[in-house]
């Protein structure tokens, strides 16, 4: 860990703490972050020559391994024809007509350069097509750094929601209602109290960043009956579960159909984009076409929609998403097999090529209960998990991600380094 000490050091100076993303930082695990210096499918290396199986995939996006040669040779032939024009390329509308033929909501899509951009300008359209300004999100859901989407509840279910950041005005916080992830009758009460002046809803329809949350059956169906009852544009954020939990994202997974959907991570194969797309009538409201204003120097950049397409490609591969679902199944059962030998409480979950950890008895279902889990415990797991070569997400609260390059070789020696972890947590 010496040069990564130094690097660190160094960084600290010129960069506020050390990092351009804060949970990079391991404030939540404390102790000196690895810099990396080179990936290949399922490892990476650090400053230090150190390789690591790794979890974090640069937060998903790499779901079919690091420098994979066809994204890479792509983005490479890309690059050499131009790096930007602010003009429209055929790529864009080949990767366009392409995530409207896998993505069942998407009928029109716009691209954008990250996900938050994606979120901040669906909410926006939501707004200026229904003329309303509230928006329900679900307490633990993250839709990027947006003013309105950076809101936490407030005291007692139904009140305003208030600024889970300094700086966000808490008049833009209290357009936004926080309910609990999973909790039907939260979310039957708050549409038949402000149902008229809901412009939106948004979810993380398998929620990936308070650790891993899937939907209850129910819970998504009846977001959708709701909104569709109250004229409210139902929103799935799929900047984390699209093209990673199913090939047509978490509504194709469960068959439910929002309004407009949010793209990121794998459509840029590691590069910056986003998208945000849906029903035609809603989206003709966008600039030039329409009210609601939307822009971006570098949207569609032609490398990074090479390197999108690049990956787009690969995952179509006959029989893609039930490889990397088996993956991700056989490194949960793994861990909670080692686990429980060791009687360590823990439990597992994935869905698709997403996965959960949690050092609590059975996963959990809200965020109240992903607090429940014990941090101390995760914490210690992480950093000798680290020191046997396995790269998890830094915090208690990351989801964690395979790709096509993690086979049985990878999931093995994960679990082999587990087994010899769980059984030193517990003396
Ligand atoms: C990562 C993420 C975002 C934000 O995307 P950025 O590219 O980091 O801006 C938004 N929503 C969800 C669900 C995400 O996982």
């Amino acid at each position: 860990m010496k040069r990564s000490q130094t690097l660190f050091r160094r960084a600290q100076l010129v960069i506020p703490a050390g990092v351009n993303s804060p949970v990079r930082a391991f404030g939540s695990v404390g102790g000196t972050p690895p810099f990396l210096q080179r990936g290949r499918g399922a490892q990476v290396w650090d400053a230090d020559g150190r390789a690591y199986v790794d979890y974090v995939g640069s937060w998903g996006p790499l779901v079919v391994g690091h420098a994979h040669p066809e994204v890479v040779a792509a983005a490479q032939q890309a690059a050499e024809r131009g790096l930007s024009f602010g003009a429209p390329t055929e790529p864009e509308v080949e990767l366009a007509e392409l995530l409207c033929r896998l993505v069942p909501s998407l009928e029109q899509v716009r691209l954008t350069s990250s996900g938050t951009e994606a979120t901040m300008s669906a909410i926006r359209l939501a707004r200026g097509h229904t003329g309303r300004h509230r928006i329900v999100k679900f307490e633990g859901c993250y839709h990027g750094h947006a003013d309105a989407l950076l809101v936490k509840a407030g005291s007692g279910a139904l009140t305003f929601g208030q600024p889970s950041s300094a700086g966000v005005p808490p008049a833009t916080a209290a357009d936004t209602v926080v309910l609990e992830y999973n909790n039907e009758s939260a979310l039957e009460q708050a549409f038949e109290r402000e149902g008229a002046a809901i412009a939106a809803a948004i979810v993380e329809p398998v929620a990936g960043n308070m650790n891993l949350v899937a939907p209850r059956p129910g819970f998504l169906e009846s977001l959708r009956r709701l909104c569709t009852r109250h004229g409210a544009v139902l929103i799935f954020d799929e900047v984390m579960t699209g093209f990673r939990v199913a090939l047509g994202g978490a509504q194709a997974l469960y068959g439910v159909t929002p309004d407009l959907t949010t793209l990121g991570k794998v459509i840029g194969g590691g590069l910056p984009v986003g998208a945000f797309g849906g029903r035609r009538d809603i989206m003709q409201a966008i600039a030039p076409l329409g009210p609601v204003y939307q822009a971006g120097t570098l949207s569609g950049n032609p490398v990074a929609v090479a390197a999108g397409l690049a990956t787009l490609k690969l995952v179509q591969a006959a029989g893609f998403y039930d490889r990397l679902a088996a993956t991700a199944r056989a490194l949960c059962e793994g861990l909670a097999r080692a686990a429980r030998e060791q009687g360590v409480p823990f439990s597992a979950a994935s869905v698709g090529g997403m996965f959960g950890i949690f050092f609590r008895s059975t996963p959990p279902a809200s965020f109240a209960e992903v607090l429940q889990c014990d941090r101390e415990a995760f914490n210690r797991f992480f950093h000798a998990m680290l020191g046997a070569g396995i790269y998890l997400a830094p915090s208690a609260y990351e989801a964690g991600f395979v790709s096509s390059a993690h086979g049985e070789a990878e999931i093995a020696r994960t679990i082999s380094a587990a087994r010899t972890v769980f059984a030193g947590l517990r003396s």
